[in-house]
């Protein structure tokens, strides 16, 4: 069965489409790049799969449901400037967060969820800083928290929108493998991406999206030079990095 299933999506900003007719059939098991140009549409598509966004047309199925109906299953970070890092809050209980789909309606966490808080921030590098508040972070150690929560909430679909903006070479490195460890236990990864370095190391398929789809296919397949341009809007300076990148 597709894990994701899109069809026809448009969405707009006042009356003006951010990304138009969009059809998708998604299977398990793979970790998907979504490229394109600055306001592509890209983080539009994401949050108009995640339900998010009106859509002006279209239709969205998770696990061949609507999106409410698999909202347990489907773990979402946002682009990290989207966050508000003043929020008073420790590395712990932002963690925490990602039990709550777990936990009874009037419930407070279980030694359970405490455990699996503590085995994710230990498995990111990061339970040295449970007790810290989250503003008291660098950008990577920020993003490895937003990566614990969503492991804590163990789901099956996975939705990042840039995580690699802004972190250390050492957390690139550290969601790089999670996301290969996620994708060999079968779940779904989808992360927007906007710089065309290492897509064929990271991503098995390719979502080339420009307002409306360009490409969805084996990155190998769609990763050639004329998706590129067309993705890209054959801007001159991407032309000359897509011929070092292919070569
Ligand atoms: P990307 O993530 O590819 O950079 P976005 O999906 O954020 O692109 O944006 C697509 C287009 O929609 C851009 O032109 C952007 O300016 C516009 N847009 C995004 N969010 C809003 C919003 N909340 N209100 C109005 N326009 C928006
Ligand atoms: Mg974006």
């Amino acid at each position: 069965m597709n894990v994701i299933t899109v069809k026809n999506l448009t969405i707009s900003y006042n009356k003006k489409p951010a990304i138009k007719g969009v059809n998708l059939n998604i299977a398990s098991g793979s970790v998907i790049g979504i490229v394109g140009p600055n306001g592509a549409g890209k983080s539009t598509l994401l949050k108009g799969i995640l339900g998010l966004l009106p859509f002006d047309t279209g239709e969205v199925k998770i696990f061949g449901k609507d999106i409410e109906d698999s909202r347990k299953r489907i773990s979402y970070i946002p682009q990290r400037e989207q966050f508000d890092w003043d929020f008073p809050i420790c590395v712990e209980d932002v963690v925490m967060m990602g039990r709550y789909a777990h936990l009874p309606i009037v419930g407070f966490p279980k030694s359970g969820d405490r455990q699996i808080v503590e085995e994710v921030l230990k498995k990111i590098e990061m339970d040295k800083y449970s007790k810290r508040q989250i503003r008291q972070l660098s950008g990577g150690q920020q993003q490895r928290v937003f990566l614990a929560r969503a492991l804590a909430q163990e789901s099956d679909v996975y939705f990042l929108d840039e995580p690699f903006v802004g972190v250390d070479a050492k957390t690139e490195k550290a969601i790089f493998s999670l996301m290969k460890e996620l994708k060999e236990s079968g779940k779904t990864i989808l992360v927007i991406h906007h710089d065309l370095g290492k897509v064929l190391e990271y991503f098995d398929k390719l979502i080339m999206v420009n307002q409306t789809l360009i490409a969805f296919g084996d990155s190998k397949e769609v990763f050639t030079p004329e998706l590129i341009n067309r993705t890209y809007g054959g801007k001159l300076t991407i032309l000359q990095k897509t011929e070092e990148l292919i070569s």
